[in-house]
């Protein structure tokens, strides 16, 4: 294990930070740089997908609705990296972390089921997911793995209409549901971790906004300052998710004397 104070977040604040969360009820909000070890980019990162793609264009519904051929040239691609991924030490700390009663949920902006697959429970997917694809038609759900891509769109075997990868697109609202848990969780927490989020993708930026007006204390862990950094967060831990969240785990194992 790598020391923290070779990192940008010295052991006192990781200290610190596991301090709040091992007293409290605490929510989880994660982006898309929570998957960057797992080899999913964010949008406005450097590589992968989105170098060759716009994904304000692609996914976006209405040229979905005009064009899902198009559309499912890049979504075939996406599936295939999401299906791959594999949940790195950032998502296994957060169910880790579920499991012994440090964290009562994860809000995740991220479409890619990475949470899930690490094993946690309580998963509010504001954006939906990837994983599932929804019939425009009918809205039935099936497990995209079960679907054949091999021409595109692909059709319900109900009743014929077009299927779309389960997540919100650009011009779609967040799922009723997701919203109405987020908010529920969101107001009552007294510390909320935003992990990997640029805080620049509304509704879901105003969640740790939220939290704040509501007396949370925000501890927020990103290698780069964030939208949210200067006016939001209380607590900065500089640095990658994969890096922090387990020394955060092992300092909060550390305080139950485990
Ligand atoms: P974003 O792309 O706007 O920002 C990503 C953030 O992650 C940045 O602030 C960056 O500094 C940070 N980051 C990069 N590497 C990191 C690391 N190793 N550890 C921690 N943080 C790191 O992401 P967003 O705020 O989630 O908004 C983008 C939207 O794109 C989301 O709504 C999401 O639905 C979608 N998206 C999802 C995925 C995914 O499911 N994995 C991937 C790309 C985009
Ligand atoms: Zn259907």
């Amino acid at each position: 294990m790598f020391s923290p104070e070779e990192q940008n977040f010295p052991l006192k604040k990781v200290k610190d930070a596991a301090k709040e969360i091992g007293t409290t009820n605490v929510v989880v909000l994660t982006g898309a740089g929570i998957s960057v070890a797992s080899g999913i980019m964010p949008f406005r990162g450097k590589g992968g997908l989105w170098e060759k793609y716009d994904p304000e264009e692609v996914a976006n519904i209405e040229n979905f609705r005009r064009n899902p051929k198009k559309s499912w040239v890049m979504l075939k691609e996406v599936l295939e990296v999401v299906e791959k991924a594999l949940p790195n030490p950032a998502h296994l700390s957060l169910a880790r972390m579920e499991e012994m009663g440090f964290a009562s949920s994860i809000i995740t902006q991220n479409i890619d089921g990475l949470h899930q697959k690490a094993g946690s429970k309580t998963v509010i997917e504001f954006h939906g997911n990837t994983t599932r694809l929804v019939c425009l038609g009918c809205a039935a759900l099936y497990p995209a793995r079960e679907i054949d891509l091999s021409s595109l769109p692909p059709y319900c075997p109900v009743c014929n209409g077009v299927l779309k990868p389960d997540a919100v697109f650009f011009g779609e609202s967040i799922p009723r549901n997701a919203l109405y848990q987020a908010h529920m969780e969101v107001q009552q927490c007294q510390v909320m971790l935003v992990v990997g989020t640029s805080g620049m993708v509304e509704p879901a930026a105003s969640l740790p906004r939220l939290a704040k007006s509501k007396g949370a204390f925000i501890i927020e862990i990103n290698p780069e300052h964030s939208y949210l950094t200067s006016s939001i967060t209380t607590l900065f831990l500089q640095g990658k998710a994969e890096e922090v969240l387990p020394v955060i785990f092992e300092e909060l194992c550390a305080l139950r004397d485990y």
